[in-house]
């Protein structure tokens, strides 16, 4: 199984802001983990920086034992580690399916096999691997049906589903979603926290930023909790949430 992320001493500071300060984590194959932690703790730089979207201070990133620290996002993207933003970033003037396809369009089967990459039979067979690998996706995401609707007609929570199904395209081996359930209503969150943990236990490696601690409680398995830039505490999610550094930062008591 593939997937496996270590993190050793990250730093990202932006002049006197230490945003991420020494962190040092092991994110392990298949395994959903969860990321909480105070507004400003520094959640978001972490998976920037591990992404390749924010330059790093100082430390060092390996995926499945290959270094990519320092490496720019499109060389992280292609090592196999894929992201959603807080924000939703669709293309209205696209169809989902047009949309999904985008997340594919990394993918250069002829190039993994060493072969000639710029004939016109590469690039029939590259789009046929996208395509399918787009399919694929909208499957996964029970949003096939939608595949030819504009994202603008359809709810958040769908939304939210094709954001996912875009980053799934590219055919991660880690997943990093940044507050995945945001601004949704009670049962769009449990839709895709359902999604979340089936993604998971097909043998994803996802590591989720997100507010709703209890939503996230049921569906990690591992919670890293942050303040200040720092890891407070890690391990399994109801035992780590319930401890007094955790109870005390985030939760304010
Ligand atoms: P979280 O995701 O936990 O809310 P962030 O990673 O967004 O936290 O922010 C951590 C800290 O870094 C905050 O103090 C924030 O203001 C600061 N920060 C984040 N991005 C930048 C930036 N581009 N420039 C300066 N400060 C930043």
């Amino acid at each position: 199984m593939t997937g496996r992320l270590d993190v050793h001493d990250l730093r990202v500071w932006f002049g006197g802001v230490k945003a991420v300060d020494g962190i040092s984590l092991t994110v392990s194959p298949g395994k959903v983990h969860g990321v909480v932690g105070p507004n400003g703790s520094g959640k978001t730089t972490l998976v920037n920086a591990v992404s390749g979207v924010q330059p790093l201070t100082g430390g060092r990133l390996e995926l499945d034992g290959a270094d990519l620290t320092g490496s720019p996002a499109h060389v992280v993207s292609r090592a196999g580690i894929a992201r959603t933003f807080q924000s939703i970033k669709l293309i209205p003037t696209l169809t989902v399916r047009e949309n999904v396809l985008l997340g594919a369009d990394g993918l250069t089967p002829d190039a993994a096999a060493g072969r000639d990459v710029f004939g016109r039979a590469a690039r029939r067979r590259a789009a046929t691997a996208a395509a399918r690998s787009a399919d694929e996706a909208l499957e996964r995401l029970e949003i096939a049906h939608l595949a030819d609707r504009a994202p603008d007609e359809l709810s958040y929570g769908t939304r939210r589903r094709i954001e996912i199904a875009r980053a799934l395209a590219a055919r991660p081996t880690l997943l990093l979603l940044d507050e995945p359930l945001a601004g949704m209503s009670r049962g769009e969150r449990a839709e895709v926290a359902g999604v979340i943990r089936r993604l998971g236990d097909e043998g994803l490696t996802l590591f989720v930023v997100e507010h709703d601690l209890r939503t996230l409680l049921g569906i990690c398995d591992h919670l890293f909790v942050m303040n200040f830039g720092r890891l407070i505490a890690e391990g399994p999610p109801r035992e780590t949430a319930a401890g007094p550094e955790v109870q005390e930062a985030y939760l304010g008591r």
